[in-house]
């Protein structure tokens, strides 16, 4: 199993390599295809086990081909739960888009927002958010979800268990209707089932 037959082009291939990763993780081989199917996903996966890269190597791919977003506009938004995974998954996606003319950008609480409304103002390809001061950009107009095609729920258990659930419910009420979903989870539990039951339509499942 590689990379190269995942259905990866070249300038993600490049970075992948540059990053040293030789082979597909397990969920990285099941969610890859996956994702580029363009079908919904549920994936059971834990920290560690290279998801990250299970969600955004094949986001990038399909992002790769489409036009710039307007300004405000953004392509793709993955929320997690925290300020640190936010931020490692920002990274991520800076090293892994080197070889792509795609924007990325991540945007928390704790910190001013100005500079956040800033770098949202140009239009970005993918927005990694955590939920609360996602609904403040967009109450504040400087978030708009028109351009959005794909939505990532990144830790959706550890979210529900930290109490963002009316958050996400008023995410996902602003949301365009036409979209892809992907949910990755450590657990399926009876509640991530609830949320993903008015969110997710006939998903792959994945689970490692
Ligand atoms: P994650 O589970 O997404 O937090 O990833 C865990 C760690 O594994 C991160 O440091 C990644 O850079 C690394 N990683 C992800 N995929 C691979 C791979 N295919 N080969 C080697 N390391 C990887």
């Amino acid at each position: 199993m590689s990379f190269s037959s995942l259905g990866l082009s070249a300038p993600i291939l490049k970075a992948v390599a540059e990053q040293g990763y030789e082979t597909p993780s397990p969920i990285q081989a099941q969610a890859i295809p996956a994702v580029l199917t363009g079908r919904d996903v549920m994936a059971a996966a834990q920290t560690g086990t290279g998801k990250t890269a299970g969600f955004t190597l094949p986001l990038l791919e399909k992002l790769s081909g489409g036009k710039r977003p307007a300004a405000g506009q953004i392509r793709a938004l993955i929320i997690t739960p925290t300020r640190e995974l936010a931020a490692q998954i920002d990274d991520n996606v800076t090293a892994y888009r080197k070889y792509l003319k795609l924007r990325n950008t991540v945007v928390f609480g704790g910190v001013s927002i100005n500079p956040q409304i800033t770098a949202l103002k140009r239009g970005v390809d993918i927005l990694v958010a955590t939920p609360g001061r996602l609904l403040d950009l967009h109450a504040q107009k400087a978030v708009a979800f028109d351009s959005l095609e794909v939505l990532v729920l990144d830790e959706a258990d550890r979210m529900l268990d930290m109490g963002f659930i009316h958050d996400i419910r008023r995410i996902l009420k602003v949301l365009p209707a036409k979209r892809q979903n992907l949910m990755f989870s450590a657990t399926f539990s009876e509640e991530i089932r609830a949320l993903a039951k008015g969110l997710i339509q006939d998903p792959v499942e994945i689970s490692v």
